[in-house]
């Protein structure tokens, strides 16, 4: 870019003489939950100025009750490691380093003499944090991309918020489509010398002893490419989603969560690629707009993940997890009694994810005919799921338990036996169960009541009028 330089200089013109010093400064890309290099808007406008030194910070030191679950760790991995080889065939590569993030990218900006940092912005508090930190100590230029708006971009009439989903949604769609995506850059000029970095494998990020990640691999592929394949796959399978998202047996849905959570696509690239206008396609796009929803209550509530949005809530008489340990260790464990329960807990130990539509039965079980609070439920999901998100994870828990700003309502007990036989989950039992593999479909979803339990699979830890009328109770009592 600046091989006019000695010759401006020659001619004296020192304004060109300046910009061509600042155009060989590095520039940091802080990289987080933005790991790919298409539709990138930091990566391309750091371009602009100068080399660019891509940075990934592991900081566990947000709070300690949000630094990243045991599932999601194992997709970062990957994905870091996949982000680093797109990068070297640009002529670039990752840096990495662990601890504070402000601490960390002062640190770095300083060893190369970094003019300044480019970033996508995040809306978790921990993030919003860190990046009033780093702002203080540098020039931060930060960048909408990771959701289709930014949030409190649309507005009610009053200039507020939106609290309930439906018309936030209709709000939204009103803007769309969003800005076409834009393709990642051919080269990525480095910097003179690259700062130091730690090694991957030295952050232990993947479980050894015992490696309960053995089965995620064949489900997943962490990446910019993986989430390409995901959804160039689902394309043809969208105008059927409104049907299919709500059986568990097929493969009805995207499965892009994980690769939206670590922004390893965008999600004006998913809504771009899905061109159809069919019935399918359109449930499809308001499902990415709850994405968009959550991330702009946790903006408005900032402790959505450890508080009740409503506080009425706070009064209502959970079992204390000490005496209820037992029912807890059966419902994480998929041993409660209840198969489609069962089959979901399985399949998100084994796989790291788990169907929509039994994450609301599992999660409903918990806290309604456990009655044990939700936020211990949302704890395990954040340390199994491997699309652990602040703001879908919050906001998906409160509103199974009524707590949420808008949600369904506490009283509104889904029957899981019979959620189980409506949405034709045998396949899927049969699948995650191996118990139960010999049974019918017409007694698979509940053996205990046709007498064909096996001995291998665990009695119902609580019955569904018992636990219902406990819970209606418990609930009559928060509200005095
Ligand atoms: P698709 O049906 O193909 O949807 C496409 C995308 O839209 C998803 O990848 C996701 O980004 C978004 N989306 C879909 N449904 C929702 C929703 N209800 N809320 C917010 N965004 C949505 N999703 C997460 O990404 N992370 C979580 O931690 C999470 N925790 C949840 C906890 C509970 C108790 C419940 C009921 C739901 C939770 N969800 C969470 C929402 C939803 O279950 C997953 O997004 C979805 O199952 C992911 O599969 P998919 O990519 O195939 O989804």
């Amino acid at each position: 870019d600046c091989l006019g330089k000695m010759l401006y200089r020659s001619l004296g013109t020192g304004l060109v003489w300046r910009h061509c010093n600042a155009m060989t400064k590095p520039v940091l890309l802080w990289l987080r939950q933005d790991l790919r290099l298409s539709d990138q808007p930091a990566l391309l406008a750091a371009l602009e100025e100068g080399p660019v030194i891509p940075l990934y910070v592991l900081d566990d030191g947000a709070p300690r009750q949000w630094a990243m679950g045991g599932a999601s760790r194992w997709w970062l991995h990957h994905s870091l490691t996949r982000l680093d080889e797109s990068l070297r065939a640009k002529g670039s590569r990752l840096i990495l380093r662990r601890g504070k993030s402000a601490e960390i990218v002062a640190q770095v900006a300083k060893q190369v003499g970094a003019s300044s940092v480019h970033a996508l912005r995040h809306y978790e508090p921990w993030w919003r944090n860190a990046e009033k930190a780093v702002g203080k100590a540098l020039d931060l230029k930060l960048h909408d991309g990771g959701l289709l708006l930014p949030p409190g971009a649309v507005r009610t009439g009053a200039g507020g918020m939106y609290r309930i989903y439906t018309p936030f949604s209709r709000a939204v769609m009103s803007h769309m489509p969003p800005p076409a995506p834009r393709p990642a850059p051919d080269h990525i000029p480095a910097p003179p010398t690259w700062p130091e970095t730690d090694s991957l494998d030295d952050w232990k990020l993947l479980p050894s002893s015992p490696d309960w990640a053995s089965g995620f691999g064949q489900d997943w592929t962490p990446g910019e490419a993986g989430a390409q394949a995901n959804l160039a796959d689902f394309r043809d399978e969208a105008p059927d989603y409104a049907t299919a998202r709500n059986l568990p047996s097929i493969e009805g849905t995207s499965r892009l969560s994980p690769h939206l959570h670590f922004g390893e696509i965008s999600p004006a690239a998913v809504w771009h690629h899905l061109t159809g206008s069919d019935e399918g396609t359109n449930t499809f796009l308001k499902e990415l707009i709850w994405r968009d929803y959550a991330h702009n209550q946790i903006v408005e509530l900032p402790t959505y993940g450890s508080a009740n949005a409503r506080s009425e809530f706070d009064a209502l008489p959970w079992r204390d997890l000490k005496a209820a340990k037992e029912d807890f260790t059966a419902w994480q464990q998929g041993r409660t009694g209840y198969p489609i329960v069962d089959a979901g807990m399985r399949q998100l130990w084994t796989t790291g994810w788990m169907h929509n539509r039994v994450r609301m039965i599992a999660a409903s079980f918990l806290i309604k005919h456990l009655l044990i609070d939700w936020r211990h439920g949302a704890r395990w999901f954040w340390d199994t799921l491997v699309d652990a998100s602040y703001a879908n994870n919050s906001v998906n828990w409160q509103w199974v338990a009524g707590s949420g700003v808008d949600a369904n309502m506490f009283v509104r007990i889904m029957a899981p036996l019979v959620q189980s036989e409506k949405f034709d989950a045998a396949a899927y039992i049969r699948q995650w169960v191996p118990e139960l593999a010999d049974l019918s479909d017409a007694h698979i979803h509940d053996p205990d009541a046709h007498g064909v339990r096996p001995r291998s699979y665990p009695p119902k830890i609580v019955g569904h009028r018992e636990g219902r009328e406990r819970a209606l109770a418990a609930y009559r009592q928060a509200k005095g």
